[in-house]
């Protein structure tokens, strides 16, 4: 062992003295300080003829480094190779194909779905088109009717007062332009268009813009004409208006006619003589019904005497937010007029939140008769009577919603409806229905608007 370690030393020896000889490349072979053997290749500078030695480690460590840094690399580019893929990422990357598969997949199923809808929209589409090309033909074989006779059968209601449909030839061409507006969904085949009778609610036309109200307090409200005004102050061209926003209203604007209203200059203002609660309120033979607040208990305000005529609590009503509208609102009690009369729309306990109709004396507010439908309040944006039917509409948001339930207190029973119905605004608070002028009335986010109604014949297969 001793010889064999001479032996060593003796050749390091030999080994580092041709090292320092020019021109010669060397192999130093040596043990490192943990006794492991060391292969060293030596070549010697052009420029050097000496190494000044102190220079060395950081030589040195710079080569080890790089070393460690390929040794690493190459360590992870076997560990790739064994896992026999290019890409590196292993099982992740079959659990990401997998994934994007069924992304693909769900998105082709889509794509299928979207393209079964739009089919059956062309064909409802085409459905129309021939209806109304029918409907078209067979208006061009009736004989042609006077301008103004025509004009005359779309506004049938129009009091014949009113200043801006006598004024000659510029009143002709204002006729003339709505008639030409008159939406598409009017031209309904069955000979709708003469009907002034009592019917069912075929569809509802567009909003008409009348007022837009210009603070915070007109975000919502009620705004109304008395289709059966009494005593001599005022008109069924009166038109009134009630800002329900706040806690204590009790301000009931009242305007000259149409014009003044859309130019805002109201003729009075009334004090009610208690505060009123939501947008229920209604108007009816020269008064105002309306709920106080945080009660059941329906008011009469007569508008001539501007007096409480009557005071009464509608029985076992839900009010204050129990009952309300889908809206919310405190819209437990909406009180309602039609052909038939008087009417209130709201829940009780016993009714679970389901819609309650009764038809109310005028004079003495009594309930006359009720009728409990199977259509939740609270689903519901607003509701109105005509011709003795209650009608709710869907949404008070959606831009294009529905009329989606009729029930028929002549018969007792409900049933779903799809008339198509526009919340312009997208914030509906208040609908009612004028029976005189055969329009809606609506307060859809600070404007005030009206809809033109159009009703047909009950036929044996719509009857609720
Ligand atoms: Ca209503």
């Amino acid at each position: 062992m001793l010889h064999w370690l001479s032996f060593f030393y003796l050749n390091c020896f030999m080994l580092s003295i041709y090292s320092q000889a020019p021109d010669r490349a060397f192999l130093h072979r040596s043990n490192d300080p943990t006794g492991r053997c060391q292969y060293t290749f030596t070549v010697a500078s052009p420029e050097e003829s000496t190494c000044s030695g102190s220079n060395t480690k950081p030589e040195i460590d710079g080569v080890v480094s790089r070393l460690t840094l390929l040794e690493a690399l190459v360590s992870r580019m076997i560990a790739g190779a064994d896992r026999g893929d290019g890409t590196g990422a292993g099982p992740n990357s079959k659990d990401g194909l997998q994934e994007a598969y069924s992304h693909v997949t769900r998105e082709r199923n889509q794509l299928q779905q979207d393209k079964e809808s739009l089919n059956k929209q062309v064909q409802e589409m085409q459905r129309r088109l021939t209806e109304l090309n029918q409907e078209a033909e067979s208006l061009r074989q009736k004989p042609c009717l006077q301008t103004h006779a025509t004009s005359g059968a779309q506004h049938e209601n129009r009091p014949i007062s009113d200043p801006r449909y006598n004024q000659g030839n510029g009143a002709y061409q204002e006729m003339k332009a709505e008639v030409t507006e008159v939406p598409a969904s009017h031209l309904l085949p069955g000979g709708y268009h003469n009907f002034t009778g009592c019917g069912e609610l075929r569809s509802v036309g567009e909003p008409v813009l009348h007022r837009k109200a210009d603070s915070i307090m007109g975000k919502y409200g009620v705004w109304l004409q008395d289709p059966k005004p009494q005593g001599s102050i005022y008109t069924n061209m009166t038109v009134w208006r009630i800002d329900a926003v706040g806690k204590d209203v009790r301000q009931l604007f009242a305007y000259d006619d149409m014009d003044q209203f859309t130019r805002g200059f109201p003729m009075k203002v009334l004090v009610l003589p208690e505060p009123l609660e939501s947008t229920g309120a209604t108007l009816y033979q020269g008064s105002l019904y309306y709920q106080r607040r945080r009660s059941r208990t329906l008011i009469r305000y007569d508008l001539t005497s501007e007096t409480l005529a009557l005071r009464t609590d509608l029985p076992h009503a839900g009010f204050h937010g129990q009952f309300p509208y889908s809206w919310g609102g405190y819209t437990d009690i909406d009180l309602a007029v039609d052909e038939q009369g008087l009417w209130a729309i709201y829940s009780t306990t016993k009714a679970k939140g389901a819609i309650v109709i009764s038809q109310l004396d005028p004079e003495s507010l009594e309930v006359k008769k009720s009728w409990e439908t199977n259509i939740r309040k609270n689903t519901v944006a607003n509701a109105f009577m005509v011709c003795g039917r209650l009608y709710t509409v869907a949404s008070y948001t959606a831009t294009n919603t529905t009329i989606n339930y009729v029930f028929d207190t002549a018969t007792g029973e409900g049933r779903a409806l799809s008339v198509p119905f526009k919340n312009k605004y997208r914030y509906n608070s208040m609908v009612d229905y004028n029976h005189a002028k055969r329009k809606l009335y609506a307060w859809d986010n600070f404007h005030m608007v009206t809809y033109d109604v159009r009703l047909g014949r009950v036929t044996q297969g719509s009857r609720a």
